[in-house]
């Protein structure tokens, strides 16, 4: 594995491996590799040839008083995790060079940024798609992966590949789960025991709703009603927002129609510590 943290060598190497007719494969992430980051390495290397995999932890995507500054930064775990996973390039760069002094280019995200993480972290899903567009640029994918963990991001990148004429394949990767349900993530590290116990309501939430709509209940709103309800009575926990949405445009729905799949997004506090899920639910 070959470990490359400028961008210009990046470059190079990839404009390279395309003119000789090597399919890139990209996945993204922001280290603290885990199961979930390492799902993803093993999809790319089922449909590309070659994986590169980056990590960045990208400043521009933490509004003030997020976690940016304690973000958990194991880089020598990761060189091993990645390189035991067959990874052939890590691509790892400096913030200062992925934004020099003179940076000024933002790109500007649409409707479905508005709601959901988009409403609650302000800048956020804009700081993600303008260093997506430059990781793009730096590893000239053919094909990227990217976990349905974060389902309005991966709508918002397919979104922003469509409007910019990219092309870059997008595949998205199914939720990698713990023993206890709860969805694999590098920010799990910040809870202690007993908060990790009490985030496991986002995934009983989720088996709630699956089987409420499968006993006939149509009424998606009550529904996530009485999972808000299910958090809130779990001991440390608070919701941001349960919601049923529409798997495209992320707008939400109140009453399902038999057959039509909805994506249930949920968002929680197990203490100090914010935790998104999500589950496609069959109508
Ligand atoms: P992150 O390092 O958290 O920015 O995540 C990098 C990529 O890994 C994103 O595409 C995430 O959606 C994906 N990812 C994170 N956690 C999981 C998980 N538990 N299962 C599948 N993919 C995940």
């Amino acid at each position: 594995m070959q470990i490359i943290t400028e961008p210009r060598q990046m470059q190079a190497i990839a404009e390279k491996l395309r003119l000789n007719r090597q399919l890139i494969g990209v996945v993204m992430t922001m280290g603290a590799l885990h199961e979930g980051h390492l799902s993803l390495v093993k999809l790319a290397q089922e449909t590309a040839g070659i994986v590169i995999l980056t990590i960045f932890v990208n400043p521009r995507q933490f509004g003030v008083n997020e976690d940016l500054h304690r973000y958990p930064k194991p880089f020598e775990k990761d060189l091993s995790l990645a390189k035991a996973a067959g990874v052939d390039y890590l691509f790892a760069p400096e913030a200062g060079s992925i934004y020099p002094e003179n940076y000024q280019t933002t790109i500007e995200c649409g409707a479905l940024a508005e709601r959901f993480e988009g409403a609650l972290r302000p800048g956020h899903f804009s700081g993600v798609v303008t260093v997506v567009t430059k990781l793009f640029n730096i590893t000239k994918p053919n094909i990227a992966i990217f976990g349905e963990k974060d389902a309005q991001q991966l709508a918002i990148i397919r979104q922003l590949v469509d409007d910019l004429n990219m092309d870059i394949k997008i595949i998205g990767a199914p939720i990698v789960r713990d023993e206890t349900g709860l969805a694999v993530s590098s920010r799990n590290s910040y809870l202690s025991s007993q908060e990790r116990n009490a985030a496991t309501i986002l995934y009983q939430g989720i088996c709630h709703a699956a089987r409420r709509v499968a006993d006939q209940e149509r009424d998606l709103r009550a529904i996530a009603c009485e999972i808000e309800q299910m958090i809130r009575s779990t001991e440390g926990c608070r919701p941001d927002y349960v919601s049923f949405v529409d798997e495209k445009t992320f707008n939400p729905v109140e009453i399902a129609e038999a057959g039509k799949e909805y994506r249930l997004l949920l968002a929680a506090w197990s203490g100090t510590v914010r935790l998104i899920d999500n589950a496609k639910i069959l109508g």
